[in-house]
């Protein structure tokens, strides 16, 4: 018996057994075996979601023999990626053959399939999530049996497939549709929180922007990428703290030494600074002592998937974070009805207290995504006690 913990920490429980098959028909038997002794199996990526979206008492399935970029097509931008690589290893493997991915979240370590799985976002936006990568899927389902999908021939189960958090299959390997390689520069500034705010709009339109603000000293940190030098604009305002350039898959994600819990809602762009008045107040009265570490606010692209935080919503996210090791639930249970005020759908891998009454009503494509999930996997081989409280009751 072997304990597993999520990266912070704060999420820890026993599976009955950690599988790490080495090929396709290991990884069929597995589930097979799982679905006749009517266990629960689920399938873990890096282990960095801090939702219990991968706790089970039974089998907890890892990939991580499946590595390799395969077949890469510099005619469509499309490669295979499979699914036991991390964002950082693909990728590396990409830019060896001139692709590379349209962002990445703040880190590299997550597994591909597992910040697919989500909907891990970075920021910029015209930049949707990572999962609008994925263009086709090849996947064990919930009876054992190997199928295949791609968005020319199947674009309704791929809108279900894209982000679903293992509970419609386990990916083997992903299609993902990328770009050609590109390099960016990058600039991270220290500015103050009103000029952080008189500058936003103009702000937006870098390629990639984002900021965290600090309650402590009411100071702001910008970040701003672009592909072009000269796009880079000027910020007399602030102190230049970091200048890089480099190839993308080098200078979009960044080292993470300290940890830390995070809650993070999507809102609605056209809501989303009115929430982050309304949050920063309240943080400000109540928590800027003991806990508020920092804010982070991003911008994403809308997509398709049907359960996508992003889905139909041009985005902005706000993510409260603090510090691993000390209590978070009073403060991110203060935060969280301010951002479903404002229409706030919960990131699926962060903290939130959200059950299916709340989430149906958030999606307008809820049951067609149940209904595809039900297809796939008719035994409940993937649906655990949680997965069970987000999706059914
Ligand atoms: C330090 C840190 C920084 C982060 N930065 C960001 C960020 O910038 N932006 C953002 O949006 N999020 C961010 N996150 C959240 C993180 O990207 C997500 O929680 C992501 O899902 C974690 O990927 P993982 O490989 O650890 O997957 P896990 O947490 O292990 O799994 C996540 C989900 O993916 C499913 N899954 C994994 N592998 C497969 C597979 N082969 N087939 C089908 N389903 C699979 C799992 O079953 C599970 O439901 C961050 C988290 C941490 C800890």
């Amino acid at each position: 018996m072997e304990i597993f913990s999520n990266w912070s920490g704060s999420m820890t429980f026993t599976p009955g057994k950690i599988c790490t098959p080495e090929s396709e028909e290991q990884v069929c038997e597995l589930v097979k075996k799982a679905t006749f002794e009517g266990k629960k199996l689920r399938v873990v990526g890096a282990g960095h979601s801090s939702s219990p979206l991968i706790r089970t008492d039974d089998y907890l399935l890892s990939m991580k023999h499946f590595r390799g970029v395969e077949a890469p097509d510099l005619q469509h931008h499309r490669a295979i990626v499979p699914t036991g690589m991390t964002v950082k290893e693909a990728g590396k493997d990409l830019f060896r053959y001139g692709l590379a991915m349209h962002n990445t979240g703040d880190v590299d370590v997550q597994t591909l399939a597992g910040a697919i799985g989500t909907g891990t976002h970075g920021t910029g936006v015209e930049l949707p999530n990572l999962s609008a990568m994925l263009y086709g899927v090849r996947m064990v389902t919930g009876t054992g049996e190997i199928v295949e999908f791609d968005r020319s021939t199947d674009e309704d189960t791929m809108q279900a497939l894209q982000v679903s958090m293992g509970s419609c299959g386990i990916f083997l390997k992903m299609k993902l549709q990328l770009e050609p390689v590109y390099q960016l520069f990058r600039r991270e500034y220290c500015v103050s929180f009103k000029n952080c705010m008189d500058h936003l709009e103009d702000l937006e339109k870098n390629r990639n922007f984002d900021f965290y603000w600090y309650p402590r000293t009411d100071l702001c940190k910008i970040r701003i990428m672009n592909k072009e030098k000269e796009k880079m604009p000027e910020i007399g305002y602030g102190s230049l703290e970091l200048e890089r350039e480099g190839p993308s898959h080098e200078i979009l994600p960044r080292s993470r030494h300290i940890k830390f819990d995070e809650m993070e809602y999507v809102l609605p762009q056209e809501k989303a600074i009115d929430c982050f008045l309304e949050v920063r107040q309240q943080v400000k009265e109540n928590f800027r002592r003991d806990v508020a570490w920092r804010l982070l606010i991003r911008t994403i692209r809308k997509d398709d998937a049907l359960i996508s935080p992003m889905s139909e919503r041009e985005s902005v996210t706000i993510s409260l974070h603090h510090n691993a090791g000390l209590r978070f639930w009073n403060y991110f249970k203060a935060i969280e009805p301010i951002f479903l005020k404002y229409e706030g759908r919960p990131h699926w891998g962060k903290k939130h207290t959200l059950k299916a009454a709340q989430l149906k009503e958030m999606y307008t494509h809820w049951n067609k995504f149940q209904q595809t999930r039900q297809k796939f996997d008719p035994e409940e081989t993937f649906l655990t006690s949680y997965m069970h409280e987000l999706f059914i009751a």
